[in-house]
């Protein structure tokens, strides 16, 4: 058997105006993996395309990968990109393998197409029409009429932070497989609420998405083959943005259509514990001072701004509020400043240095923009950033900061990095030499991700409002193309009419 596994994973946040072009696709190299170094690169690990290739492995397959394409979350992808990752899957397709395994993320937005995912399955139906298909996605996805009816089937991870990647896809792809061999006919029901929950409110340790998530893991246990509850992407802003379900069962499109029906209900009754409330960023850092004691760090979440969610990984006004409140003994994650990194690396380890730190990228989708911080300090160490993960959500692949510094104002150590990267992983202080326990204050720019690598190290954690593409307060942004009326943003308590 001759199976074709591939990723195009991208979550685009409309908002950001940090760039998505082919070289954010292909990690620091000159395009994206493919083949046996992308098989060697990903065997093992706690990816989706680890997933797949220990279902593949599990039959004895064949396998072949066009394109591995994942970039960090930002802005629309530029087609010159999609169309490459586009073209290499359709081409695989088009060669008569047996299945394809697929990797979608599914919240990709192109300059030309809101719905990258569901334009890349149709034309795949256009050269393979009945191609068996199994495809993963993310718990963010933005759910879409022709994702579904051009997919075999689908799975959404059931964690966030997301530490089933590798089982999600492969589950799906094992049903896929499975499916091939028997006389299994899976089919699916699905269904989405004009509902955009935050991000904030989306972790799986906290109501409402636990219980939702519990439901979801039961139902798989009761006669479904996979069930997915999409928490859905916010910050994109489309007619599809939102909470979706999908539910897939071994012919049984009744059972299919209750659970999902059973589902949509319970997260809808629950739409008002999806809403986050931000403080005051000086109220936030006043009371991390009040927390702080030796019992282990307090960490500010600076959480606008985090690049796993499309921020430019720049805006200072967290950071600000912490020098001006005199906070001491912080270690910061980070900041993605290039050229200060490229000032740094010049002037040298040791050496004293007036930087302007962040705030260089414009954010047009945001009235208030932020401001550089002017800080003077020491070089204190410079590194090629690369340290191998060693969490569950990443496990087996390595970390690329590009060319990262620390830099020193006596009282707080920043990291500076070249390469967007969000800090889940303690090793991305720990390579650095930076012991994250022995802080009393860290600040990560992150929102829910953290909690896999942070959460056993701290001792209290306190949500900072900064600024950034990421806001947790949509009234800074601007909603023009979502579907409407859609909770929160319009004052709806009824889904009377509004059933699609
Ligand atoms: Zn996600």
């Amino acid at each position: 058997m001759q199976i074709v596994i591939a990723t195009m994973s991208h979550e685009t946040n409309t908002f950001s105006p940090v760039v998505t072009d082919l070289a954010r696709f292909s990690s620091g190299q000159a395009s994206p993996p493919s083949g046996v170094e992308a098989e060697s690169r990903y065997q093992g690990t706690a990816s989706c395309v680890g997933g797949f290739l220990r279902a593949a492995e599990e039959i004895g397959a064949s396998v072949s990968l066009p394109i591995v394409a994942a970039a960090p979350p930002s802005g629309p992808v530029e087609d010159i990109a999609f169309e490459y990752i586009c073209n290499a899957i359709v081409a695989a397709a088009a060669e008569g393998p047996d299945a394809m395994l697929l990797d979608l993320h599914g919240a990709m937005v192109t300059r030309s197409f809101e719905d990258g995912e569901g334009e890349l399955l149709r034309r795949i139906r256009v050269v393979a029409p009945e191609l068996p298909i199994a495809v993963a996605l993310d718990m963010h996805a933005n759910l879409y009429p022709a994702m579904v009816a051009h997919a075999s089937v689908i799975a959404g991870y059931q964690t966030y932070p997301h530490i089933d990647m590798d089982e999600t896809a492969y589950k799906s792809g094992r049903v896929l497989l499975q499916a091939l061999a028997s006389e299994m006919e899976p089919v699916m029901s699905w269904g989405s609420l004009p509902m955009l929950p935050h991000v904030m409110r989306q972790g799986t340790d906290d109501f409402p998405n636990k219980a939702l998530q519990q439901r979801v893991r039961e139902m798989e246990s009761q006669g479904a083959l996979m069930v997915s509850l999409f928490t859905g992407f916010p910050h994109a802003d489309i007619t599809n943005a939102g909470l979706s379900v999908v539910v897939v069962t071994d012919g049984d499109q009744l059972l299919a259509d209750q659970f999902r029906d059973e589902l949509l209900k319970m997260a809808w009754d629950q739409r008002a514990a999806f809403i986050y409330d931000p403080e005051p960023l000086e109220v936030s850092v006043a009371r991390a001072v009040e927390l702080a004691d030796q019992a282990g760090p307090v960490l500010l979440l600076d959480h606008y701004d985090n690049t796993a969610s499309g921020g430019t990984m720049d805006t200072t006004e967290v950071l600000r509020e912490i020098i001006q409140q005199g906070l001491e003994d912080v270690a910061v994650f980070g900041f993605y400043d290039p050229l200060v990194v490229e000032q740094l690396v010049s002037a040298g380890i040791g050496a004293e240095v007036s930087i302007l730190l962040g705030a260089k990228l414009p954010m047009p989708a945001l009235t208030e923009q932020s401001r550089p911080l002017q800080l003077t300090g020491k070089v204190k160490l410079i590194s090629d950033g690369q340290f191998p993960a060693t969490v569950a959500m990443s496990r087996g692949l390595t970390m690329n900061m590009g060319k990262t510094v620390v830099f020193s104002t006596g009282h707080v150590d920043i990291v500076i990095i070249s390469r967007h990267i969000e800090p889940f992983d303690p090793g991305c202080f720990k390579s650095l030499g930076i012991d994250p326990g022995s802080r009393r204050y860290l600040m990560l720019k992150s929102r829910i991700h953290y909690r896999v690598g942070f959460m056993p190290i701290v001792k209290h954690v306190v949500e900072c409002a900064g600024r950034g593409v990421c806001t947790s307060d949509y009234s800074e942004l601007t909603f023009r193309h979502v579907r409407r009326p859609i909770y929160p943003l319009d004052g709806i308590n009824s889904l009377a009419g509004l059933e699609n």
